[in-house]
């Protein structure tokens, strides 16, 4: 049955490209609104003016659609509770601070920054925690008067005494002593809100029902969950996702350069190969299956099996799934998605190549590669030894002769004959089918690997064919 209750969102911040790790959170956020059959927002946290990056936003939303994580509200959507911008939201949340202020929840604060910087000072040097000493929480009066005379003031949360807990989705239960939590600002000088008071005001307003995040923001779950109960509100259900680390063990981070999702698609990686490999970094579905379309992860997923370790991205892996995806493509789409790697080719020419390319690639770029001594001239190399290793020159020249021999004979019209044919050649001579067979390989692709040298053969006609073995016998000699 369909739970419309179910509401989660993805809230990034326009200061970069989307990595792994950043669409690994939309991910497990967009699955669990899908599986459920609630709704997924998108939400743009840019109030802080100093991280934002322009164009970011574009970048976001560009990569989300091309995976195909599509949202029922936000940027571009719409929805009921518009915008979707938090920097076109201001004064929703500066009337919720005035809220708090008026209810004793929070206060101002016109602490000067150097003020702030000697009292961590301070504490650093009798070994306590640094943290905000509540010094104008007590002297709200002059603050007014301050703030009336045009000096600069936050509005600070006021953290209140006891512990904050909660049951984690992913964590299970977390619990934290107030004590420790120093009273956040809510608001800066400038008007703008914190991350903390927009976040909370948001989710609120938006209905959301489970914040689904990086385990990054675990210490300030209590600084929500006291805003929460402040304003008198529900909280949501959370789940902290673990961080995903590069092959290095270290955070993937935008600024230890996280390669930008997108630039995978530029590689030739499938959306659905890394939505696939995207999930398994931290969920696995209790079995064996490890190959998932999008759908099928939206019928298995729950966020019960994320696991709460760290999830580790190996490239070797989504290598794999992409070349299992890509096989698992119909022709028809794959004659579309070739078109960029096989840029001037028709469709015809395309539908022609996919049966031996399809085993053969681990990325739509590899086509480019494969089909070149196909749809050009091959280019000669002077690294490739030819003859090749383990074939001697004699044996070399009775393969090129053969394989002349029997095209001239009509043998491009019978594949199965035409490789026999071949087979019995190397074998009469002593030599290793596999490695005589190079010497063709050579001849007509240029490379001792590559596309199945029979096929191309036949693709490439009997004149080209021709012509380049008797190139490849003349440097025999
Ligand atoms: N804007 C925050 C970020 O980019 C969102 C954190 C959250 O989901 O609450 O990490």
């Amino acid at each position: 049955m369909p739970d419309a209750r179910v509401r989660t969102r993805f809230a990034p911040s326009p200061t970069g490209a989307l990595h792994f790790g950043s669409v690994r959170t939309a991910l497990f956020a967009w699955l669990t609104a899908r599986h459920a059959g609630g709704a997924f927002i998108l939400r743009i946290e840019d109030t802080d003016q100093e991280r934002y990056i322009p164009g970011t936003e574009a970048l976001i939303l560009e990569t989300l659609s091309w995976l195909g994580l599509n949202w029922d509200e936000g940027p571009e959507v719409g929805g009921p509770h518009d915008p979707y911008i938090q920097s076109l939201r201001i004064a929703v949340y500066r009337e919720h601070a005035d809220t708090l202020v008026a209810d004793g929840n929070a206060y101002w604060c016109t602490c000067t920054p150097a003020r702030l910087a000697a009292m961590r000072e301070e504490q650093r040097a009798r070994s306590e925690p640094t943290r905000y000493d509540r010094r104008c929480l007590t002297r709200q009066a002059e603050v007014a008067v301050e703030r009336a005379n045009g000096i600069a003031a936050v509005v600070r949360l006021r953290m209140p005494d006891g512990v904050s807990e909660w049951d984690d989705l992913v964590r299970g239960h977390v619990s934290f002593n107030n004590a420790d939590i120093d009273d956040q600002v809510l608001l800066k000088s400038d008007g703008f809100p914190t991350y903390h008071l927009a976040v909370v005001v948001d989710d609120h307003l938006m209905e959301i029902s489970h914040v689904i995040r990086s385990d990054e923001w675990i210490p300030s779950t209590p600084k929500h969950l006291a805003l929460y109960a402040a304003f008198g509100w529900d909280p949501p259900r959370f789940a902290h996702v673990p961080a995903v680390l590069g092959p290095d063990h270290q955070k993937l981070s935008k600024r230890r350069g996280a390669r930008n999702v997108l630039e995978y698609g530029e590689l030739g990686y499938l959306p659905s190969a890394i939505v696939n490999a995207i999930a398994l970094l931290g969920w696995s579905s209790g079995d064996e299956q490890e190959v998932f379309t999008p759908q099928e992860l939206i019928e298995r997923f729950t966020l019960e099996r994320v696991n709460s370790a760290a999830a580790i991205f190996d490239p070797k892996r989504l290598d794999d799934l992409n070349g299992i995806h890509i096989r698992r493509m119909s022709t028809d789409d794959l004659v579309e998605a070739l078109e960029f790697p096989l840029p001037g080719t028709s469709k015809e020419t395309r539908r022609q190549l996919i049966p031996m390319l399809r085993e053969r690639m681990v990325t739509l770029a590899d086509a480019t590669r494969l089909c070149a001594p196909l749809l050009g001239e091959i280019k000669l190399d002077e690294s490739v030894e030819f003859p090749p290793k383990k074939v001697d020159q004699a044996t070399a020249v009775k393969m090129i002769d053969a394989c002349i021999e029997a095209i001239v004979d009509g043998g491009l019209d019978n594949h199965a004959a035409l490789l026999e044919r071949l087979r019995a050649v190397a074998e009469a001579a002593g030599v290793k089918p596999r490695d005589a067979f190079r010497v063709l390989y050579i001849a007509v692709l240029g490379s001792p690997t590559g596309l199945p040298v029979i096929e191309a053969m036949m693709f490439l006609g009997k004149e080209k064919s021709l012509q380049r073995l008797s190139d490849a016998r003349a440097r025999l000699g």
